[in-house]
């Protein structure tokens, strides 16, 4: 059988290093806000290029954290709109919402899944605050029109980096490129934890102490209250964990872009559509999605061979239930892409094997 993502295969690549981190904590005594976090703190702030990195919860609040943080430093109030692409995972809708803030959603291009950049200005009011975008499937989705709208319109540029740890974009990695970033160590990630996990990146000094004060019941100072924060930490091991893997990253990620080279120069049948590449150190394959008019029969077909697939995503953010109110409208690039994606096995620990029984299995199809 062919796994989607073998995860303790992955673990165990590094399962010595792992094992001895871990340990090391738990023979420490100290388990929260201690040594840990501010070594991988530094680490993954001085790898992604920005001044601050800040351990959160999750990513999930990592996205929320920097919103709430706009709006307690005056520069967002509850109302103000956030472009955002419409076929992202629900997680960037959600951190826009749990804010009061208004998601305005923007199609993405067809053949690089990413915002569309072109249809981005139409979309901007008196009320637009920020463009978030999603470096989604691991893709870079920054261009130096957006650059320019932010500019142009004095927007924030937020990042969500979640699926992208470790992509370039002419030499900068992604979740340095905007004013803030939100990172998930989600463990199905390229750079991912034991457990739930997140952080935020960014150069401005203002935002990284109010997110790392949100994120810790909104203290400043033990026992004295700013904000009225949760409790969203990210702990020792986690930490000591994501600190060992972050030294494998690039050499992870190499090994998923050689995998996704593979699959793009070997499928070769005229019901599939591959991913179109924008530079080829601007990916790095957190998960390799295809187009099939006939999704589901692949899918099927895919699975009696024994080859595990995934669906990112089966209902985009507007169709779902939890957002009733927008469940009339239209995004049809975004709803096309919903039909027909399939994402392949891809993760660092593919055979050679593997790759060979998956291209030919979908060849034969
Ligand atoms: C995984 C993911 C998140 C959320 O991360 P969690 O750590 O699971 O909360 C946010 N955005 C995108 C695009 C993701 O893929």
């Amino acid at each position: 059988m062919v796994k989607f993502l073998d995860l303790q295969k992955v673990t165990e690549s590094h399962g010595a290093e792992i094992r001895e981190a871990v340990d090391r904590v738990v023979r420490s005594g100290w388990y929260l806000q201690g040594q840990e976090n501010a070594q991988f703190e530094s680490d993954y702030a001085r790898y992604i290029g920005t001044r601050h990195a800040v351990g959160v919860g999750n990513g999930l609040d990592a996205l929320i954290w920097i919103f709430r943080a706009y709006i307690e430093m005056g520069i967002m109030q509850p109302g103000d709109e956030v472009i955002v692409p419409a076929n992202t995972y629900i997680a960037s809708i959600l951190a826009i919402t749990e804010n009061g803030l208004t998601p305005v959603l923007v199609e993405p291009n067809l053949s690089t899944y990413q915002i569309d950049d072109s249809l981005i200005e139409r979309a901007i009011t008196t009320r637009t605050r920020a463009i978030l975008i999603v470096h989604l499937y691991g893709q870079c989705a920054y261009t130096e029109r957006i650059g320019e709208l932010c500019r142009q319109y004095n927007l924030k540029l937020v990042e969500d980096n979640a699926q992208a740890h470790g992509c370039l974009y002419h030499g900068r990695r992604t979740g340095s490129l905007g004013d803030a970033a939100g990172h998930s160590f989600y463990p199905g990630k390229n750079l991912g934890a034991l457990g739930d996990a997140g952080g935020v990146t960014t150069d401005d000094d203002e935002l990284a102490a109010t997110v790392r004060a949100l994120a810790n019941y909104g203290s400043t100072r033990k026992y004295v209250f700013r904000y009225t924060g949760r409790n969203s930490r990210l702990d020792e091991i986690e930490a000591a964990v994501l600190d060992v893997k972050l030294r494998y990253l690039d050499a992870d990620n190499a090994r998923r872009q050689s995998a996704a080279a593979y699959y793009l120069s070997h499928i070769k049948n005229p019901k599939i559509t591959l991913p179109v590449l924008t530079d080829p150190t601007s990916h790095v394959f957190h998960i390799f999605p295809i187009r099939c008019a006939d999704r589901d029969v692949l899918q099927q077909y895919l699975s009696d061979k024994g080859i595990q697939t995934i669906i990112h995503y089966p209902i985009p953010p507007h169709k779902q239930e939890c957002y009733r109110e927008w469940n009339h409208l239209s995004y049809p690039i975004t709803e096309l892409i919903h039909r027909e994606e399939l994402s392949l096995p891809m993760s660092p620990v593919m055979s050679e094997e593997e790759l060979q029984y998956v291209v030919k299995t979908i060849n034969e199809f």
